[in-house]
């Protein structure tokens, strides 16, 4: 999962690699850092090195080097300084970005160890500021630098925070569906229209279900499993609906010229005009590539509501730093 080049460049210096969590963690100067992956791309990384100042004072300093460190490699979009920790955000953008993404990376990652070790700046806990002790951990997907005890009050206080999260339930369903509703009828309005235009009206599933899972978390509070399930199920009724409306205009729109029809009549008649195979297939058609769009359209949503709502945050400690003697300035 990582990007290749970079597996190969953690590989090629010692630095352990962990394809499965997108991260690269290790040592250069005698500092250690983490490199992760933005899991949606594999052209975005932030690294972080956790320091604070020795016995000199380094800290206004830190952030102009930073800024000095942004305007001189190619790929580092920002960089700044919490007082305990650096954050430098890498993306790689162009067609070109493959080329020269690693070298910046690794230029970047020298500049700024050894800045670190030529102001003798100390590795810390990122919460504290305590040099003993620490290790890495990885909460929630973003990468810590924590003593024991400091991690041990941030894991109670984020577990904490999850489970009010999740016993939010289901948030507000009766506003929830309305919003759901509200959202499928603009699908249906696109569907319609696409269909008089006389193109794939199917693709409006995409905007449907997205449209649908976005109005019940506006009228519903959150999106949870329920409303999930609620969004999911209007729009796929509501896609039938469209797809009726559609039809029933094209009727209405032959016929009226030679029948004194309503749009009604027309509506209701769609059943009657399935029983020609040739309109029964392509309305089959246009539903199943709808339903289709609706399962890409929602699927990354969808996945994503459901691990907000299931209450849980995964935390866990990566490696310990000073133990394994990441945070040891002398090598
Ligand atoms: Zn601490």
């Amino acid at each position: 999962m990582i990007y290749k080049k970079v597996k190969q460049y953690a590989q090629n210096n010692g630095f352990t690699a962990e394809d499965k969590s997108g991260l690269v963690y290790g040592q250069m100067n005698g500092f250690f850092f983490s490199i992760h992956q933005d899991p949606a791309t594999p052209a975005k990384h932030t690294v972080y090195l956790w320091v604070k100042e020795g016995s000199m004072t380094a800290v206004p300093a830190i952030t102009d080097f930073l800024n000095q460190c942004t305007g001189k490699h190619q790929y580092l979009q920002s960089a700044s300084y919490s007082g305990t920790r650096i954050t430098a955000e890498f993306q790689g953008l162009g067609f070109k970005w493959g080329k020269n993404y690693v070298p910046c990376l690794d230029a970047f990652l020298r500049d700024i160890t050894s800045y670190c070790s030529s102001n003798q700046l100390v590795p810390c806990c990122q919460s504290c500021g305590s040099s003993a002790g620490l290790n890495l951990y990885q909460i929630d997907d973003t990468e810590h630098m924590l003593c024991s005890s400091c991690y041990a009050g941030a894991s109670d206080n984020i577990q904490r925070q999850a489970a009010e999260k999740s016993k939010k339930g289901s948030g507000n369903i009766v506003g929830g569906i309305v919003g759901a509703l509200l959202g499928s009828v603009l699908g249906v309005i696109v569907w319609v229209l696409i269909y008089q235009l006389g193109y794939i009206s199917a693709i409006a599933g995409l905007v449907m279900i997205i449209c649908a899972l976005k109005g019940y978390e506006m009228l519903g509070g959150h999106l949870s499993k329920t409303g999930i399930i609620i969004s999911c199920i209007i729009s796929f009724i509501m896609v039938i609906v469209a797809e009726q409306l559609s039809v029933g205009i094209e009727i209405y729109n032959v016929y009226k010229e030679y029948y004194e029809i309503t749009f009604f009549d027309a509506f209701r008649s769609v059943p009657s005009f399935l029983e020609e195979p040739e309109i029964r297939t392509a309305v089959i058609g246009d539903l199943v590539i709808g339903y289709i769009l609706m399962v890409v359209g929602a699927w990354g949503t969808i996945r994503q509501a459901y691990k907000n709502s299931s209450g849980k945050v995964s935390a866990r400690m990566v490696t310990s730093v000073t133990s394994a003697g990441y945070a040891d300035n002398n090598k």
